[in-house]
């Protein structure tokens, strides 16, 4: 189709869908269509050339908002593009909105969004997951076919999980983080969303590699992961952590990866028993460390630099704290005044620096698991997608909800989300795959294999023509 049209039908769609679905924070039509124009004239080719995409409220693109789901960036529009969008923009896609998401992507429901919460295209009375909500809701309606999150803790796979997608989270350093508004910087990461594995391993491809303007990216190579999709699971070791399918984890996705784990062995892979015995402490050490740096990244929302600046504060440090006041939500303070207090000179050594010392030993647990797998699979989320407002009012259960994904980010290694299941309420189930350091194409080749044998049903309401 024509790369002008094709752009067309998905804004339509996109404006048909938001009123109910709320993924879209802005929908950007007359950047898009300029955009599809310009690329058409184009004679270069390729995968991405024209495809539209949508991106995570915390990515910055220049001249749109860059909003982070909040209200102290409500008016902010970006000053330059990330790198991210660079790449993606020079392969010829085309970004078509910004996309909704919990406040500066602390949450796993999206319902911290300051504008509303995005709403699972399910069952809309769900959560999507979060804190990459509305990317992960563009893509399970049909929107787009691919989508850029971000990952602090397992933003990207749990949303993916909730909404039946693919979601990758990848190795710490394989995607620039220049132009991802920081949350915890030595945790965050840009992720992938696709409906598919091989636009994931496109998207992949095109933004990954080391950036001179992010010191924390890496130059490792870049295969071409999409050209190798699809290698065989046989032969292949999957390291299955059992110890940590335990308490709170729902039986209906404790049975439908029990059944994944038997298909993978039919595929011809050979299943193994591992032990990770300091990933059972991940949710305490993401907590301590995500804050304390959180609490760090967040001093420059001043009402001085950018967005928002509360009225009637004449003096200036109460323009600072009533700007904070009225511009931070909840969630957003509570992180901010837990990473203070364990950063605090009483309590350092006990909380902020003892968790860093958890952190390499869940690290080093990952490097050994490796000697003897190829990799480790576990649900993704405990739980399907629950009610809206279910967990508004229990900050501690919501924290639950990654108890599976943030491990992997403590230790920096790349995971994926694949469907595999759907649940009596006709709701989504996914399988996480964990792999060593830069193995993204091996995760890629086993959710690819996965995904075209045991194929999942598309929710047929709701989806975008
Ligand atoms: N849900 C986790 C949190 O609230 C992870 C968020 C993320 O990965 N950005 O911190």
């Amino acid at each position: 189709m024509e790369i002008r049209t094709n752009i067309e039908q998905t804004l339509d769609n996109a404006e048909r869908l938001n009123p109910e679905l709320n993924s879209f924070l802005s929908i950007q039509r007359e950047h898009a269509l300029q955009r599809a124009d310009a690329v058409g004239r184009l004679d270069s080719t390729g995968p991405l050339k024209g495809f539209p995409i949508a991106i995570k409220d915390n990515i910055c693109t220049k001249g749109m908002p860059t909003t982070c789901g909040s209200r102290i960036l409500g008016n902010y529009r970006a000053q330059y593009d990330a790198t991210a969008i660079e790449r993606l923009n020079e392969a010829g896609a085309i970004v078509i909105g910004k996309t909704n998401m919990d406040e500066f992507a602390m949450g796993s429901s999206n319902e911290n969004s300051a504008f509303g919460p995005a709403k699972n295209p399910w069952d809309t009375s769900r959560v999507p997951g979060g804190s990459s909500g509305g990317s992960a809701v563009a893509v399970a309606s049909g929107v787009v076919r691919a989508a850029l999150g971000s990952e602090t803790g397992g933003s990207v796979r749990q949303p993916a999980s909730l909404c039946g997608i693919v979601g990758l989270k990848p190795t710490y350093g394989r995607i620039s983080r220049y132009g991802l508004v920081a949350f915890a910087s030595s945790l965050d990461s840009i992720g992938i969303f696709g409906q598919t594995t091989e636009d994931v391993a496109h998207v992949l491809g095109t933004i990954a590699g080391r950036d001179p303007r992010d010191s924390t990216s890496a130059d490792v190579a870049v295969p071409d992961y999409a050209a190798s999709l699809g290698a065989d699971i046989a032969g292949k070791t999957i390291g299955v952590p059992r110890s940590l399918f335990a308490e709170g984890l729902n039986e209906e996705v404790r049975a439908s990866v029990e059944a994944s784990i038997d298909n993978f062995r039919n595929l011809g892979a050979t299943i193994v028993d591992v032990e990770v015995p300091h990933a059972k402490y991940g949710i305490a050490v993401y907590y301590i460390i995500a804050t304390a740096e959180a609490s760090s990244n967040l001093a420059r929302y001043d009402g001085v630099r950018y967005g928002f600046r509360a009225e009637d504060a004449p003096e200036l440090r109460q323009m600072y704290s009533k700007t904070r006041e009225e511009g931070f939500g909840e969630e957003v303070k509570r992180r901010i005044m837990l990473g203070t207090y364990v950063l605090s000179s009483g309590y350092y050594d006990a909380y902020y620096s003892k968790a860093q010392k958890v952190r390499a030993m869940v690290k080093r647990d990952y490097i050994n698991a490796f000697t003897k797998c190829d990799t480790i699979l576990t649900p993704t989320s405990p739980d399907i997608a629950f009610k809206l407002g279910e967990r508004s009012d229990d900050p501690l259960a919501m924290y639950l909800s990654d108890i599976y994904t943030v491990s992997a980010n403590l230790a920096g290694i790349p995971a994926i989300s694949v469907p595999c299941g759907i649940s009596t309420e006709g709701l989504p189930i996914g399988l996480q795959l964990m792999g060593n350091f830069w193995q993204e194409q091996l995760l890629l080749n086993l959710a690819h294999t996965y995904q075209s044998t045991h194929p999942l049903p598309t929710k047929p309401e709701l989806h975008a023509e």
